[in-house]
Formats: C-alpha cells, sequence, structure tokens
C-alpha cells in the first residue's frame, strides 16, 4: 500500500500577513517524517494551530532569503530548544543562511539543547539531497530578484509488494518474503523462480514540486516535470502580468502554462498578493485552463 505522502499549506500570502493569511510556510508529511519548505513570519503559530507535531520535522528547506520565506526561522529554532528538543535539525538553503542565523543568534546570546546544522547551496547548481533511503529532494534554480532554488521532493520505492496467491503457492518462509520484497528470486528443487513471478507490479514513485518565488521561467520545466503535484507561485491574476514580471513573480495563467508543459495534472496556487481578498477568483479563473487546479488555502492537506 502506497504510504502517506500529502502537503499541508501553513502560509499562502505573499509579502506580509493579511486577510488571515501569513507568508509562505508548508509542512510535507512522508511517512510520518515531516519536511518544512520556507518558513515565514508566524509559521510556528501556524504549526500550533494546526496540531502538526514540530518534533518531527528534521529538515527545513529555505527556497530563499526574502524575509517571507524565513523571518520564522529564529523564533521556531529558538521554540525548540525552549522545549528542550535532543534531534539534530537540518537547515538547506541558499548562500547567506547562515550569516542571518548566526548574526541573529549571536545578538542574542542564543545556545541550544540541539545541534543546528546549517546547509548552504549555490542555488544555480541542482543538487541532491539525500533524506533517507525511500525520500531524496533536487534542488533546481528559479529566477527571481536574489538567489532562489525550488524543491522537487521524490519518493523512492525500493522494495516490492508480494502477490498473495505466490505466498500460499510456493510456501514461502518469512525469510524469503523479504528476499522476494527486496528484488531477489527463490529457488524451488533446484530450479528459479523468478522474482517477478512473486510480486505486484511496482507502485509509481510520486514527487511533489515547489516553485516560489519564480518569474514565469520555462527552463523550470526539465526540473519539474511529471511530478505528480506541483506547487507554483500565483502571486497575480492575469491582468498584472507586466507588475508580475517587474516584481519577478508569476501570474495564475503563466503558472498553469508551466504546469501544463511539464505534464502536470494536479497544481495548487499560492503566494497570493495581499491586494486579493477573495481567493475563489483564483479558482475560478484558472480550473478551466487546469481541472486538476487546487486553490492553496492556509489549513488544507493536500495528497501528493
Ligand atoms: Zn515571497
Ligand atoms: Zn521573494
Amino acid at each position: 500500500m502506497a504510504k502517506k505522502f500529502e502537503v499541508t499549506l501553513l502560509g499562502v500570502n505573499s509579502a506580509f500577513p493579511i486577510h488571515g493569511r501569513h507568508p509562505s510556510c508548508q509542512i510535507v508529511n512522508y511517512d510520518d517524517q515531516l519536511i518544512m519548505i520556507d518558513c515565514g513570519e508566524a509559521s510556528q503559530i501556524q504549526l500550533s494551530k494546526y496540531s502538526i507535531k514540530k518534533g518531527k520535522i528534521n529538515h527545513i528547506f529555505i527556497s530563499h532569503l526574502h524575509g517571507d520565506h524565513c523571518y520564522g526561522l529564529p523564533g521556531l529554532i529558538t521554540s525548540f530548544s525552549l522545549q528542550g528538543r535532543k534531534t539534530k535539525l537540518n537547515i538547506h538553503g541558499p548562500f547567506g543562511l547562515k550569516k542571518f542565523l548566526e548574526g541573529v543568534f549571536e545578538v542574542s546570546e542564543a545556545r541550544f539543547s540541539f545541534e543546528l546544522n546549517i546547509l548552504e547551496y549555490n542555488t544555480e547548481l541542482p543538487t541532491r539531497i539525500e533524506i533517507n533511503s525511500c525520500l531524496y529532494i533536487d534542488t533546481f534554480p528559479m529566477k527571481h530578484r536574489i538567489p532562489t532554488m525550488g524543491f522537487r521532493v521524490c519518493e523512492q520505492i525500493n522494495y516490492y509488494n508480494i502477490q498473495s496467491e505466490a505466498i500460499k503457492t510456493y510456501a514461502l518462509t518469512v525469510e524469503e518474503i523479504k528476499s522476494v520484497k527486496l528484488g531477489q528470486s527463490i529457488f524451488r528443487k533446484g530450479k528459479e523462480v523468478q522474482q517477478e513471478l512473486l510480486v505486484l507490479p511496482k507502485e509509481k514513485e510520486r514527487s511533489y514540486s515547489y516553485c516560489s518565488d519564480t518569474v514565469y521561467d520555462p527552463d523550470l520545466i526539465p526540473f519539474i516535470s511529471d511530478s505528480t503535484l506541483l506547487y507554483h507561485e500565483t502571486t497575480y491574476l492575469d491582468d498584472l502580468e507586466n507588475l508580475a514580471k517587474e516584481r519577478m513573480h508569476s501570474t495564475l495563467g503563466q503558472a498553469i502554462d508551466i504546469a501544463k508543459a511539464a505534464n502536470i495534472d494536479k497544481m495548487i496556487t499560492g503566494h497570493y498578493s495581499s491586494r486579493y481578498k477573495n481567493l475563489e477568483l483564483f479558482l475560478e479563473r484558472g480550473i478551466t485552463q487546469l481541472p486538476g487546479l487546487l486553490l492553496g488555502l492556509e489549513g488544507e492537506v493536500y495528497e501528493v
């Protein structure tokens, strides 16, 4: 059976908190391991509001160092320590992340109860980060006003499910079941029984891509193509295409064009400009172009 793979949005506004919305933050849950992507102000308040177990977050990924994507970090990290966290916390982000965090913690004379591991990346250089044997994250460059990267969270299925009939037919032992799941054949009366005859077809590996913030950029397509689910910023509706270009953001229509060109059926909207109080317009205007369009709302959970 497929493992849990879902995304909870905690912040969907751009720039600053308004209309009850907050700056960028989301939680990817893969098989009960939590990964935070971006950490705008209010992220820790949102974690409490939606009862997310923050002790299960061991990796935080920061797309870029604009405040609406990282100003929640000092508060969140400090709270982890006040609550006696012991597990290492890995924070991945562009060069400058260390300077930002260490500067804050130095003036506050902060001391932590756990190891804080800050990993900096060249945003121009696609990098693969192994989380564990089931999950890895690919970074890729995005075009924005400062160095910015996108993330593709990828599932890695390295086991097979066994056909229940095969267990009976071949009277498989527990040890044999374990080795068949990992890809090995068995032997009966000196003859090999091919592993493919004992297992179900391998499940499709799912992936979730995150693109915020970015100007309309077809160069993203190869990095996100065939993702099961995409979050692409839709800061503006289509009438503000010029403003989007000037501020290096995307419109709803541009984001949908990217999704379609990347062969993606399901896309979540977000990073809304503060000028939009009513978000229903994003769904109304986009759904005819992409039937799998999902309106990004805080507290909502989206299955990958
Ligand atoms: Zn932003
Ligand atoms: Zn930005």
